[in-house]
């Protein structure tokens, strides 16, 4: 029986060995899927998603978000066009936005309108019975909210269809067929030498170098989505505080991007949902400019000051001072650092000259980008094996036949939201399927590769 080797068993590979392991059986061809996981277990890396929770995917999939947009967009239509799901709304298993789920959406859609331009995985995950609900921005959670439920579902389908967990295995090199009909070789970590058909390269960001052929374009994997590092003066006294704002990335006095959300200061910089989706795009020189009250435009940021400052004067029966103004909108310490950048006294009375100061500083304090914070915390890493080097519709490499490449091991990454897990799941489902494809279309392949 002829072997599907799935190096990696993470979000991609797992999704790759379901969809492998139920085409061969789909098409009645007598195929073995094995996963060589390095680790202990397979799926370490999904428990770790969503802070334990997997955020799988998002509820409406917008290419332009990822790296490399126009190959994403043009594979999860091929993967619509596949599953016959282009025009069929999203099965919905959430409701709402507030979280609560609703019935379990099957392979019908049945729950309700969908939003979103790709389905076909969502539809993959209701049909193999994951149930999940929505929250905000559209982020999609297991109902379980655990993200073992997740990888429960993967496990149970991949077990259904007999592919092979063999995990402890790492696999240092894939060596292509030395002819027509021969076998890939595998080259594994203890040196052992291992034979498959096909070979799905899921190995995840940190793509090991020496792992693929050396004629293959790769860009040097660097890890990103992760916290930032600044000039520290103000961060260093805000260690652990957390705001409800926004971020704006500017280069050169230029907006470049703004992110709304939670900002958590650290002692070297700024993590937290907007800092980490910034950093996909931030270079040391840039500037970070934190926006304590988005609620106000910053235009009128300094009127909303001068009303705040007549309402206090008149309610404490007194002149009010800048810690009057700036108490109940922002913390104790916080409202310190707005001081000092400032260059106001906190007991002195508000004069009029110095509310654009202060304007300023709620508005955007300035902290300038040195790198990233701690690469540790990144969630994905950017560059990979090429976008170009394989077919939009299969991730087949083009110039070696059989092998694939998907996941984050291809140089796809996007923002926070479940972007980059869906990528994994979609890109893994189109390999496992175009690779039992590739063997069933090939008379000569049987029995050829143990
Ligand atoms: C802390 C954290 C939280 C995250 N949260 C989210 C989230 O909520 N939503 C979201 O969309 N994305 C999230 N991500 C990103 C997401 O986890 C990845 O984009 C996704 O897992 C990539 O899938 P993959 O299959 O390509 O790689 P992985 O899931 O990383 O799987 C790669 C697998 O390959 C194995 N492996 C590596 N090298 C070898 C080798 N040589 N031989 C054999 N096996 C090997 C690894 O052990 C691993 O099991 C998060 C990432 C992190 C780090």
């Amino acid at each position: 029986m002829e072997t599907i080797a799935i190096i990696g068993g993470g979000a991609a590979g797992l999704a790759a060995a379901v969809a492998a392991g139920e085409a061969a059986r789909a098409r009645g061809c007598a195929v073995r899927v094995v996963v060589y996981e390095a680790s202990d277990r397979v799926g370490r890396s999904i428990l770790a998603t969503g802070n334990g929770r997997c955020n799988f995917s998002n509820a409406v999939v917008d290419a332009a978000r990822y790296r490399n947009g126009a190959f994403v967009a043009a594979a999860l239509g091929a993967l619509e066009e596949a599953a016959g799901t282009a025009d069929a709304p999203a099965p919905e298993a959430g409701a709402a936005a507030d979280g609560a789920a609703g019935a379990a959406a099957g392979a019908s859609g049945a729950a309700g309108a969908g939003a979103g331009s790709s389905n076909a995985v969502l539809r993959f995950f209701a049909d193999h019975g994951l149930l999940w609900r929505r929250e905000s921005e559209g982020r999609l959670y297991p109902l379980a909210n655990k993200a073992t439920s997740v990888l429960d579902v993967l496990r149970a389908a991949a077990a259904a269809v007999g592919a092979q967990e063999r995990c402890g295995i790492a696999v240092a090199a894939v060596e292509p067929p030395r002819g027509a009909g021969r076998p890939f070789t595998l080259r594994l970590a203890d040196g052992r030498l291992e034979r498959a058909a096909a070979v799905i390269v899921a190995v995840g960001g940190a793509l090991p170098a020496g792992l693929l052929p050396a004629e293959l374009p790769v860009a040097p994997p660097q890890p990103t989505l992760g916290p930032l590092a600044t000039e520290a003066r103000w961060c260093r006294r805000l260690d652990n505080i957390r705001v409800r704002g926004a971020l704006e990335l500017r280069r050169d006095d230029a907006l470049r991007a703004r992110e709304p959300g939670e900002v958590m200061f650290r002692k070297y910089g700024v993590s937290g949902i907007a800092a980490f989706n910034l950093s996909r795009l931030a270079q040391p020189g840039d500037v970070l400019a934190v926006d304590f009250v988005p609620a106000v435009e910053a235009a009128a940021m300094a009127d909303f000051l001068r009303e705040r400052c007549c309402r206090l004067d008149a309610v404490l029966g007194r002149a009010a001072t800048w810690d009057d103004m700036l108490r109940g909108m922002v913390l104790g310490p916080v409202a310190e650092v707005l001081l000092d950048a400032a260059g106001l006294r906190g007991g002195a009375p508000v004069a009029t000259g110095e509310v654009p100061a202060m304007a300023a500083v709620l508005k955007g304090l300035r902290l300038p980008v040195t790198g990233l914070g701690d690469p540790r915390q990144c969630q994905v890493h950017r560059g990979g094996l090429r976008a170009s080097a394989v077919d939009v519709a299969t991730c087949a490499v083009v110039a070696v036949p059989g092998l694939f490449v998907v996941g984050e091991a291809l140089d796809v990454d996007a923002p926070c939201g479940g972007y980059n897990l869906h990528w994994a799941w979609a890109s893994g489902l189109l390999a496992g399927r175009a690779a039992v494809a590739r063997m069933a279309g090939r008379p000569e392949s049987k029995e050829r590769a143990r």
